[in-house]
């Protein structure tokens, strides 16, 4: 069976065919930029189609750090300790997610 990628800049999961974007995306973006994302497809908008599939990219990318966040703030409160994270190494993990370089 051909794999198919999720949509999503810089998210590697495979989507069902139907589909446009992956479960975790569809759970995770708000359902008004998903729902432009297929549509733009479907309308064969590819400009537009690329612009939200790298804004939708930033807001999971967001969405990946609050929840490293949380993460870190629970472990903290364990007395576990986690190698700490600089912004500019946040910030780098962050292009590197979305393929993006300087
Ligand atoms: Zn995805």
């Amino acid at each position: 069976m051909a794999k198919h990628r999720c949509d999503v800049a810089g998210c590697t999961r495979n989507r069902s065919r139907w589909q446009r974007v992956c479960a975790r995306c569809f759970a995770v973006l708000p359902r008004r930029t998903s729902l432009a994302l297929i549509s733009a497809y479907r309308s064969g908008d590819r400009t537009a189609w690329r612009a939200l599939r790298k804004e939708s990219g930033h807001q999971l990318a967001d969405n990946l750090a609050s929840e490293t966040r949380r993460l870190l703030a629970r472990a903290g409160r364990s007395g576990r300790t986690l190698p700490p994270v600089s912004s500019q190494q946040a910030f780098q993990n962050h292009q590197r997610l979305l393929g993006e370089q300087d």
